[in-house]
């Protein structure tokens, strides 16, 4: 990218724009390579803006919520990343409905709803990403997923915002059929009143069993792999022998065996490299192919 175009971005946009920015800082796993443009845009406005230069300029992007579900490859990201954590409105004027911008942290949209007595989210108590990120993954816990509550989609591309229905989107476990090329903007939500007191309760709750069974102490990115059907990932893993497992950097978290943690300086090629000896051991251990959950972003 040449220092024109650098120079016209940043003075087009209010938001911050990174250049070289360390992907690192950006991810749960605290792993990734350097994205060559990294936008924070400081508004719908501005993002809108900077879909339409990086589609003039051919420059490709993807967007990242808070990185709990990402792992970013050492050789990091070519093109633009796109952060959203400036995107954070959040409406009850509608209650029992709520509107929320995709850049709200999840649990803080928990904990209001809980708070002023509407439910439905908080099973979901303690999953670390953004309203963006769970739309986009189906995020689910116990047996509540955001599919089932969301209503409404606004979707951003490079021509401008999209108002879609739920129906127009299939959410499935742990993926939706959402185009790779929108950005989710904001999502409305339908919640259930309920006793906040129960609902704040359950919370509590919540986190403590989170605490119990995936207080890793490391850095991590949650379940590394999906459960397959009637299946539950971390037995197949352990029954192949490898919690604790260990490629570089990287290990088999001895508490939990679905989850691979950081201790310290690993690579992106050290969680990939363990990833496929977990799929390879399981495998032939009990015949099952495991699919991973965590998304694979950037250059090798
Ligand atoms: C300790 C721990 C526990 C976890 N527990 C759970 C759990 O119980 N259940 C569960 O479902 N998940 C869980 N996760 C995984 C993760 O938190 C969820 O998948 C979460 O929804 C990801 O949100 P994020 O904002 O971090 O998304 P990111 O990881 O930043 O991104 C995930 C994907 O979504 C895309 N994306 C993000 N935001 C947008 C947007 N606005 N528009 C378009 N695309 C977007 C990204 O490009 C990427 O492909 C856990 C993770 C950790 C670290």
């Amino acid at each position: 990218m040449t220092e024109a175009l650098l120079t016209e971005i940043r003075a087009a946009l209010r938001g911050p724009v990174l250049t070289r920015e360390p992907m690192s800082r950006h991810t749960t796993w605290r792993i990734g390579g350097p994205a060559d443009l990294f936008l924070c845009p400081a508004d719908r406005d501005d993002l809108r803006l900077a879909l339409g230069l990086l589609r003039r300029e051919k420059i490709p992007w993807q967007v990242i919520g808070k990185g709990s579900n990402l792992l970013v490859a050492d050789g990091g990201i070519r093109g633009a990343v796109i952060e959203l954590s400036s995107l954070a409105r959040l409406d009850f004027s509608a209650a029992p409905m709520v509107r929320a911008e995709a850049g709200v942290r999840l649990m803080s949209l928990i904990r209001e709803s809980c708070r002023r007595g509407l439910g439905g989210l908080e099973q979901m108590a303690g999953i670390p990403g953004t309203l963006g990120g769970a739309v986009v993954m189906n995020a689910g816990a116990g047996f509540q997923y955001i599919g089932r509550l969301v209503r409404t989609l606004v979707l951003a591309g490079a021509d401008g915002e999209e108002h879609w229905t739920a129906e127009q989107v299939r959410f499935a476990y742990r993926t939706t059929s959402l185009p790779a090329d929108r950005v989710v903007v904001a999502a409305e939500l339908k919640l259930v009143p309920a006793d906040a007191e129960g609902l704040q309760e359950e919370i509590r709750q919540r986190l403590l069993l989170r605490r119990r069974s995936q207080g890793v102490g490391r850095p991590n990115a949650g379940s590394v792999f999906k459960n397959p059907p009637g299946q539950q990932a971390w037995k197949l893993i352990d029954r192949a022998g490898l919690r604790g497992a260990v490629v570089g950097g990287a290990q088999v978290s001895e508490r939990h065996s679905n989850f691979i943690v950081n201790n310290g300086g690993a690579s992106a090629a050290d969680v990939i490299d363990l990833m496929a000896q977990i799929q390879d051991r399981v495998y032939r251990q009990s015949g099952i192919a495991l699919e991973p959950e965590v998304r694979i972003a950037g250059e090798v």
